[in-house]
C-alpha cells in the first residue's frame, strides 16, 4: 500500500484561524481512493489507502487542530478558548516533511483535533465524529499488525480495546447530538446515524435499544439497499445473541 500512497495525495494549504500562519496538510486526491466496502461500524475500506488518516488538519505553529471541514470556522469564542488553553502551552515547530501519514501519526493528529474540539466546547456531533474516526483508525492499526510479529495477538487486542473505548465515546456524543442537533449529524442522515447508534448499542449489550433503532431503519423510506442489508444482518446477530 505504502509505495503508491504518495501519488494519491496532495499537500493542501490552509490559513490557521488561530495564529494566522500558513500550514499544509496532506489530503487524498478526489477519486483516487478505490472503495471496497464499509464495515459494520461504517468504517470505510479502500484497497489502496486508509482515507481517514487524512481527515484531521493540525497547525504546527500553535497546536490548533480540527477535522478538515471544521478547521476554518471556529467562532470568536472558540478562537479565544483555543488561544488561551492550547496555543499558550504549545511548542511551535517546523512542518515535518513526509510522503504520507502512518496510522500512528494519524491517530495523534486526530487526538489533537479531539483535544482542541473539547477545549473549544465544540458540538457533540463534531466530538462524536472525531471519536468515531479514532475508533476506525485503531482498527486500521490492528489490521496492519504483521502476522509474524511475536506479540501480534497482544498488540491487536490492545488496539481493538482502544477502538472500543473510542467507539463508546462516539456512542455517547452522537446519542446526545441525535437529541439536540439537526441533521446531517457528523455527515450522516437520520437513517444512517440510527443504524450506527444501533450497532454501538449492540456492542454495549443494549439489545433492546438496538432493536428499536433498527426497526426504524429497515422501515424508513429513505434507507439505501446497502444500509438495509447491514441493518438486517445486525438484527440477525442480535437475535442470535439473545
Ligand atoms: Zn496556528
Amino acid at each position: 500500500m505504502e509505495t503508491n500512497e504518495k501519488t494519491l495525495l496532495i499537500d493542501k494549504k490552509y490559513d490557521c484561524p488561530i495564529c494566522e500562519k500558513q500550514l499544509h496538510a496532506k489530503t487524498v486526491k478526489s477519486n483516487a481512493a478505490r472503495f471496497v466496502d464499509t464495515m459494520a461500524d461504517l468504517r470505510p475500506i479502500h484497497s489502496n489507502i486508509v482515507v481517514t488518516k487524512y481527515d484531521a488538519v493540525c497547525c504546527p505553529h500553535c497546536g490548533y487542530a480540527a477535522l478538515a471541514k471544521n478547521f476554518g470556522s471556529p467562532t470568536a469564542t472558540q478562537r479565544k478558548l483555543i488561544r488561551e488553553k492550547i496555543q499558550t502551552n504549545y511548542k511551535s515547530h517546523e512542518e515535518a516533511e513526509c510522503d504520507f501519514y502512518t496510522v500512528e501519526t494519524a491517530i495523534s493528529r486526530m487526538k489533537m483535533a479531539l483535544l482542541c474540539t473539547i477545549t473549544k466546547e465544540g458540538k457533540d456531533s463534531e466530538i462524536g465524529n472525531i471519536c468515531l474516526k479514532i475508533s476506525w483508525l485503531y482498527q486500521d492499526l490492528a489490521d496492519e499488525v504483521p502476522e509474524d510479529d511475536p506479540n501480534a495477538a497482544a498488540r491487536k487486542e490492545h488496539y481493538l480495546k482502544e477502538a472500543d473505548h473510542a467507539a463508546m465515546n462516539a456512542y455517547e456524543r452522537l446519542t446526545n447530538a441525535r437529541m439536540h442537533e439537526s441533521f446531517p449529524i457528523a455527515g450522516m442522515n437520520e437513517t444512517t446515524l440510527d443504524y450506527l447508534l444501533a450497532y454501538f448499542a449492540y456492542k454495549k449489550g443494549e439489545h433492546q435499544t438496538a432493536m428499536q433503532l433498527l426497526s426504524g431503519v429497515v422501515t424508513s423510506r429513505s434507507v439505501t439497499p446497502r444500509l438495509k442489508d447491514k441493518a438486517l444482518e445486525l438484527k440477525d446477530l442480535i437475535s442470535q445473541a439473545k
